[in-house]
């Protein structure tokens, strides 16, 4: 069995399509649920699914508690207050892992990425294949894509059918790693439940606002609407390129395109 990890983003279609033109069989493509995605998001799942179906793949999705419930849990946000990037591995790598233990309980599937080097500097050396990768249960972890450049990629998302995104995925909306762009680009009905759960959150022991998004590396904007209110102006991206501030990246092959 292949599973094709997809958050259903322009990589993550071209995938599916590699996957149909390489004639793979026994294919699942996995999306995880981080209940956080854009109100627009899960219709775009439903019709990547049925394309997957159209090629006689499997489809299936895995749950978790979702951002707003795991951040209250935490008493905070991924990547703040020294907590570390705690999102991927509560929505989406747990979540995986139980449902590979459930449906491939001897660790033969092979699990499968569009992960490619040329989507940023911490993936230019993404490999090919890896044997025994720990966050997929130590099955064997297969990138085919690792080389395509964006034009060939571009080229695989026409043959399935749809349109090149001019953003990443929105599996998260926004990523706690959001650039100027993706900051400039949210919805006022999201902001406002970043805001209340900013408020519900409240301040750690030492005063400091549990905010989703560093102040420190946004001119000192505390709070979300700031935050976004920053991003806005014009000399916000010069502020970023001035102070050679590139936003953070995970690395964990579950994130991105
Ligand atoms: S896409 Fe961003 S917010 Fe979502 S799990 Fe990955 S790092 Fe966290």
């Amino acid at each position: 069995m292949y599973v094709l990890f997809c958050s259903y983003g322009n990589d993550s279609i071209a995938l599916i399509q590699w996957a149909h033109e390489n004639k793979l069989r026994d294919v699942v493509c996995l999306y995880s649920d981080t209940g956080w995605s854009a109100p627009e998001w899960p219709d775009r799942v439903e019709r990547a699914e049925a394309i997957a179906h159209g090629y006689g793949f499997r489809t299936a999705r895995t749950k978790s508690e979702g951002m707003v419930e795991l951040v209250k849990r935490k008493r905070g946000w991924p990547g703040a207050g020294g907590q570390g990037q705690f999102c991927t591995g509560e929505l989406k790598i747990k979540p995986a892992l139980e449902w590979l233990a459930a449906n491939d309980p001897d660790c033969d599937a092979t699990c499968v990425t569009g992960v490619r080097r040329s989507e940023s500097e911490n993936r230019i050396d993404a490999p090919e294949n890896i044997e025994s990768s720990p966050n997929h249960g130590g099955r064997e972890l297969f990138q085919p894509l690792v080389r395509h450049t964006e034009q060939e990629r571009n080229q695989l998302v026409h043959r399935a059918g749809f349109d090149v995104l001019p953003h990443r995925s929105r599996e998260c909306y926004p990523c706690i790693n959001a650039n100027i762009d993706q900051l400039r680009d949210l919805s006022e009905c999201r902001i406002a439940l970043i805001d209340i759960t900013e408020q519900e959150l409240g301040h750690t022991r030492k005063g400091k606002p549990r905010v989703m998004f560093r102040s420190a590396r946004r001119k000192g904007a505390v709070g979300i609407r700031a935050v976004v209110q920053w991003a806005s102006a014009p000399r916000a991206r010069d502020q970023m390129d001035l102070f050679q501030e590139q936003p953070r990246k995970c690395d964990s092959g579950f994130c991105g395109g």
